[in-house]
């Protein structure tokens, strides 16, 4: 199966967000996806940094200190015309989405927003043109169509709820690897999740009881014993 991220692994990103967990958050995903990724906590160091040209994509919180989001996207954008801004704001500001787009933003995120899904977005703005995300993902004797959203598993379907769709699909994009339940939470319920929640263990068990009933085969879910889980992707 081939995997775009793979083929881009050192692009840098910058992530311009004064939320410090936040923007560690962002970081730690989108380095996981296989990027580099720097931080800036205010908008005037955000705006300096973006010009340096180091970056192939820019992150950019609207409310910053020191220097509004929206106006270091103007500013970027009358010096570099093609660098993808992806700019994050808050629920209600629908004024910021069309005057951010207006101003050339690539795209925006709504706070609060899932990380499997900005990852998503990052991917699709830095994928070269004409280049197009592999529509399937192949783990072991499971397979999920990514535009249908159909899953099979040795053949047979298995119905999933939008959830646990998203959750076996953060699994399936990281075959083989220990995930921890942090960063499974980050990435499939977004980042303002509660710590002791159960909810993921929860939808483990969900996921687990339908992909052996589909196909009566084996457990793919192992469970990393106090830190998260790993979906195996041999064929036992
Ligand atoms: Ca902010």
């Amino acid at each position: 199966m081939r995997r775009s991220l793979r083929e881009t692994p050192w692009m840098r990103i910058l992530v311009v967000e004064d939320e410090v967990a936040l923007a560690d958050f962002v970081a730690k995903a989108l380095h996981a996806d296989g990027y580099a990724v720097s931080t800036c906590h205010d908008g005037p160091a955000g705006e300096a940094a973006a010009l340096t040209g180091d970056y192939a994509l820019v992150i950019l919180d609207v409310l910053l200190p020191g220097r509004d989001g929206l106006e270091v996207l103007r500013t970027i954008r009358a010096h570099d015309s093609e660098l993808p801004v992806i700019l994050l704001t808050a629920r209600a500001a629908i004024e910021q989405k069309v005057e951010g787009l207006d101003l050339g933003a690539t795209d925006y995120m709504t706070k609060p927003f899932s990380l499997e899904e900005l990852s998503a977005r990052v991917r699709a703005h830095l994928r070269a043109p004409g280049q197009r995300e592999a529509s399937a993902l192949e783990a072991g004797d499971i397979r999920v169509d990514l535009r249908t959203r159909r899953v099979e598993r040795n053949g047979h379907e298995v119905r999933l709820t939008a959830r646990e769709f998203d959750l076996l699909v953060y699994l399936m994009r990281h075959p083989e690897q220990v995930l921890s339940r942090e960063q499974i939470l980050n990435a499939v319920w977004g980042f303002d999740f509660d710590p002791r929640t159960k909810v993921l263990e929860v939808f483990i068990g969900y996921l687990r009881r339908k992909l052996e009933q589909a196909a009566g085969g084996d457990d793919p879910i192992e469970t990393v014993r106090n830190v998260g889980y790993r979906l195996r992707a041999q064929r036992a």
